[in-house]
């Protein structure tokens, strides 16, 4: 057995475990919150799964863990298909996180007009066959450095377009379109509904994306907490600037959106603009 693929003690007794490989990157939780919980520096189920949502939960959270360290002592296999997995209308959670982007969430935003990959899943065959299936991809959207994971694979094999900021590049030298500006003021319109806001602050090249004026697809620039019904930004993961963050969340407030999608925390509910609109300002205020 692999050092630390042992069973996590502190995980409810039963069929389904976790193991100490888990790196904390809180990616289970979002998808089995209260099934999957925190103890320590560890995610351990807090009770066996007994219900068939519970049941799909673990297996959206086995099939999302970068580490692998979610599974069965029976050695259950998987069910066909458990990602994409559609969040809202059109947009769907990848799974299979990369352990190189520390588990980040990425998102496939199926569109007539080419579907839209923000960050970057494994590169496995599990998503492979249900990409092609949904129309492959146009275009591959980089929130930042830290999350490319497999990007260049999937760009190769779907002959995408990869945009990236100019500030963070050398993660993407693959890159087909560089994003340029160093403001939420200096916003690129991509097409279709889609526009690129520079957000400088977790690293200098951050960027967050606007689709429809609807959905905002944040990276690790900024995440919603259900526990308090706010948004939240990562001071003890900030690499480039905390006061130019908070400078780019305040100009981000001008743009007009209802859910965000973030890399590093769960997708928020559907809320008035006017409201998540306060809500980003009331976080500024906080920051
Ligand atoms: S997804 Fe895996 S590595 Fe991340 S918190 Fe859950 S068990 Fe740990």
């Amino acid at each position: 057995m692999k050092r630390g693929a042992e069973r996590n003690p502190a995980s409810a007794e039963g069929d389904w475990l976790i193991d100490k490989r888990c790196i904390d990157c809180g990616a289970a939780r979002h998808v089995a919150p209260g099934l999957i919980v925190r103890r320590g520096e560890y995610s351990v189920f807090d009770r066996q799964p007994s219900t068939p949502e519970e049941m799909h939960q673990a297996w959206l959270a086995a099939e999302l863990c970068p580490t692998r360290s979610i599974r069965t002592e029976s050695h259950l296999r998987p069910p066909p298909r458990v990602y994409p997995h559609e969040l809202a209308e059109g947009v769907h959670l990848c799974g299979h996180n990369h352990r190189s982007s520390f588990g980040a969430h990425s998102y496939l935003v199926v569109r007539p007009s080419g579907n839209l990959l923000f960050d970057s899943p494994q590169f496995t065959r599990k998503l492979v066959a249900p990409f092609e299936e949904m129309g492959g991809i146009g275009k591959i959207l980089l929130s930042h450095r830290d999350d490319v994971a497999d990007a260049d694979k999937w760009a190769r094999h779907f002959d995408a377009e990869v945009h990236i900021h100019r500030d963070d590049r050398s993660a993407a030298p693959y890159a087909t379109h560089l994003i340029e500006g160093s403001s939420p003021a200096e916003a690129t319109d991509l097409g279709d509904g889609v526009r690129a806001i520079p957000v400088p602050g977790h690293t200098k090249g951050s960027v967050v994306f606007q689709v429809d004026e609807t959905y905002l697809f944040t990276g690790d620039s900024l995440t919603w907490s259900y526990e308090r019904s706010a948004m939240r930004a990562f001071r003890e993961a900030c690499w480039y600037s905390w006061s130019a963050q908070k400078q780019s969340l305040i100009g981000l407030a001008e743009y007009t959106f209802a859910r965000l999608f973030s890399g590093h925390g769960p997708w928020s509910p559907h809320r008035e603009p006017q409201e998540m609109r306060k809500l980003l300002l009331e976080l500024t205020e906080r920051m």
